[in-house]
């Protein structure tokens, strides 16, 4: 059964309407269908969705699954990131993403650009790359109480801007230590992670989240994958195949 549940819309930082995605979706032959806004970051407003506008967006998916109910199976989700303040209630599905690592009292974003990415690496790890990595692996320890996600976002963002290995060898023993010690934690709680197409789509990346050794290690020790495309457009919704 195609489906695509990691979607964004106009109510968080994709640039179509819930409606125009879902037609879209309908178009591009799936069954099922999330859409997935980013959950309120308070330290980083600019990209997500506000508390205040959760009622209508709920509103506004649950109508749409009514009017579209004979063509797609609509689902209400959530892109929730680990450091969004509290987790609403009534969605179908929350995908447990982490886009941030903690320096200090600050956040920053692992996904801004190259540039951001070089100066975390500088200014915060003393030029560690291997040192951010096993922070923001550590990070996923605790994703299941702060999120209560039903699939783990995305889960080798950090290496959104590694392309080539430019800031760290995905093959080094450290970065393989934190990942693997990061997955079997949260495997437990949260044994669905995504294989992610949005890097992928927008041409960052030559392969999508979850790299094929993370994949194989994780169907090793029982876990599952689900693709999606990340969609912030109906250009690349349903959008799987390398
Ligand atoms: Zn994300
Ligand atoms: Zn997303």
């Amino acid at each position: 059964m195609k489906r695509d549940l990691h979607n964004h819309t106009v109510f968080s930082d994709g640039i179509n309407t819930a409606e125009e995605m879902v037609q879209a979706a309908i178009a591009a032959g799936l069954k099922e269908f999330g859409i997935s806004d980013h959950s309120f970051t308070s330290f980083d407003p600019g990209y997500c969705m506000p508390p205040e506008e959760y009622p209508e967006y709920v509103q506004t998916i649950r109508f749409l699954q009514k009017k579209y109910s004979g063509q797609i199976d609509l689902k209400c989700g959530l892109e929730l990131d680990y450091y969004s303040d509290d987790v609403p209630e009534g969605l179908d599905y929350i995908i447990g993403s982490i886009h941030y690592v903690k320096c200090g009292e600050e956040l920053l974003a692992l996904d801004a650009s190259p540039e951001l990415f070089a100066e975390v690496v500088e200014k915060h790890f003393g030029g560690d790359a291997y040192a951010l990595c096993e922070a923001y692996y550590a990070t996923f320890a605790d994703l299941c109480r702060k999120t209560k996600a039903d699939i783990v976002g995305h889960f080798d963002l950090i290496t959104k801007y590694n392309e080539g290995g430019v800031f760290f060898d995905e093959n080094n023993d450290r970065y393989r230590k934190a990942w693997q010690k990061a997955m079997l934690e949260v495997l437990p709680d949260i044994p669905v992670f995504e294989i992610n197409y949005g890097a992928f789509n927008k041409g960052l990346r030559s392969v999508p989240y979850l790299s094929e050794e993370m994949q194989i290690f994780l169907k090793e020790h029982g876990g599952r994958t689900i693709e999606s495309s990340d969609s912030h457009s109906i250009l690349t919704i349903g959008k799987f195949k390398r």
